[in-house]
């Protein structure tokens, strides 16, 4: 009789698991967020809103790796390159977000094509950036500021408006990312003998931000730190 209740018990968790493993993965692969049927999951569910911000985020922060590997082929600053790779370290970090909340990563929705987007304003402004980036290196190293600019603009408004601890951790650690990218293309800009105003923010906001030392990753974060994304581009400016 014992044998036989264990055996039950035993049938039973093991339905309940295969139910609640295959409910948490359900959602990912249909693409819509149905936090109800994810019985044993602990992350707290995303609204419609914080939804839409991360998806727009995982586009914006292509918008940046895109103009800048396009910047690394055009001039030798090896600013643009080092910078690229933490964009797509970013990137990484969103999309494991949209996947943990089993939202639908806009970017597969072209292959990840270069200089593809799903969002009309990023499409835009990626064109325009494009555009710039190929006309000298000067512009090139402008248009990286503005994306910084803006991306510090969304990710803080974006952190402001969620109390998600996971999408609090990702926007501080973005945030923190495109601070470091600013005072790197504000460092080369000036090196070059250009004195830089502010495009997007208070200049007394870029101020502050390029009058302070490079911010460290956070600890255990390997997406904003990523061995060579903040310092790396300043040593690349020296030349
Ligand atoms: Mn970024
Ligand atoms: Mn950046």
């Amino acid at each position: 009789m014992n044998l036989n209740r264990t055996l039950l018990t035993t049938a039973l968790l093991t339905a309940l698991a295969t139910t609640s493993v295959f409910a948490a993965h359900g959602p990912s692969q249909s693409g819509t967020n149905d936090p109800g049927t994810c019985v044993n999951c602990v992350a707290t569910p995303v609204d419609e809103q914080e939804a839409a911000t991360l998806t727009f985020m995982r586009e914006e922060e292509k918008l940046a790796r895109d103009i800048y590997r396009e910047a690394a082929a055009l001039w030798t600053s090896s600013l643009f390159a080092n910078i690229a790779n933490s964009e797509q370290q970013h990137m990484d970090a969103v999309l494991k977000m949209l996947s943990k909340y089993g939202l639908p990563d806009p970017v597969a929705t072209a292959g990840d094509l270069p200089g593809w987007f799903s969002d009309p304003e990023l499409q835009q402004l990626y064109d325009d950036l494009a555009k710039q980036s190929a006309n000298s290196l000067m512009d090139a190293l402008l248009a990286g500021a503005l994306i910084e600019e803006v991306d510090i603009e969304d990710n803080q408004n974006a952190l402001d408006a969620t109390d998600n601890l996971d999408l609090q951790q990702l926007y501080g650690n973005l945030l923190r990312g495109s601070r470091n990218h600013l005072r790197a293309f504000v460092g080369e800009i000036e090196r070059l003998g250009v004195v830089y105003e502010a495009q997007h923010l208070e200049q007394e906001e870029v101020d502050t931000i390029v009058n302070s030392p490079v911010e460290r990753g956070g600890s255990g974060n390997r997406g904003d730190s990523g061995g060579n994304d903040d310092n790396g581009g300043n040593s690349g400016s020296r030349r």
